[in-house]
């Protein structure tokens, strides 16, 4: 309770835009042109409030049990003005239903397995469905995402995501990806440089979407991913202060 008194969101907001503005400034981009997405798993429903009342209209969760438990809560006192939900973390291909009935947008579609679950549930609710295409492109082990880290991943991912172009009931908006942990984020900066390399090279030879958007940079290096190239960022610990996640 007393940590929840403690954080200012409108303080850290602030100072987050500011940064925003900053980044932009060097990279000579827009602040428009970033989507900020705040990220509220963990975070008790009483700061996402505050969060909303700062303005923000973009919110992103990890997992859908949680979303399914925040979402009916807040669309009640925001049905005049409804902000969009991101779904960011992995979803199982067998929660693909429930994860269409809660998001706005899925940033994290990793497989063609969970693509076409996507699509049929979609269809099924009659929605176009926005999505991004998770790709892990430094090689951790540890990351879900399709492999993009050399040139025959990404050759072989090329092919592989083929059959999206038939998906009528998604709607492939562009690429995502997490940088690796690292103490200086200087060092992030060939992640996301790569990962619009990447964007850039599809819009070439994948011309069945436009692939406009770049989902990456967090609190530990989000100044980099805007210098880079992204246009959406989605920032957690900056906005509603350190978690455990
Ligand atoms: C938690 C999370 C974030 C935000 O992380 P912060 O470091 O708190 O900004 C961004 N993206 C994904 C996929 C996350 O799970």
């Amino acid at each position: 309770m007393g940590k929840e008194l403690q954080v200012n969101i409108a303080v850290n907001l602030a100072q987050v835009r500011e940064r925003i503005g900053e980044a932009c400034a060097r990279s000579g981009r827009p602040p428009e042109a970033i989507t900020l997405v705040a990220v509220t798993k963990t975070r008790p429903i009483g700061q996402i409030l505050q969060a909303y009342e700062c303005g923000l209209r973009d919110f992103g969760e990890n997992r859908v049990e949680e979303l399914e438990e925040k979402r009916p809560l807040l669309d009640n006192a925001w049905s005049a003005d409804p902000p969009r939900w991101h779904m960011i973390g992995h979803v199982q291909s067998r929660k693909a239903e429930r994860a269409v009935a809660v998001s706005d947008v899925v940033h994290s579609v990793d497989s063609l397995r969970l693509a076409a679950r996507l699509e049929r549930f979609a269809a099924q609710a009659g929605r176009i469905l926005p999505v991004l295409l998770e790709l892990n492109v430094s090689g951790e082990a540890s990351k879900y995402g399709f492999a993009a880290w050399d040139a025959e991943t990404l050759a072989a991912f090329e092919t592989e995501i083929e059959p999206l172009a038939t998906h009528e009931h998604l709607r492939v908006c562009g690429l995502m990806t997490m940088a690796p942990i690292v103490a200086d984020m200087e060092q992030t900066r060939p992640i996301f440089r790569r990962l619009r390399e990447i964007r850039d090279r599809l819009r070439e030879r994948c011309s069945w979407s436009g692939w406009e958007e770049l989902s990456m940079g967090m609190t530990d290096d989000y100044p980099v991913a805007i210098e880079e190239g992204a246009t959406i960022i989605r920032i957690g610990r900056a906005i509603f202060g350190p978690a455990d996640y």
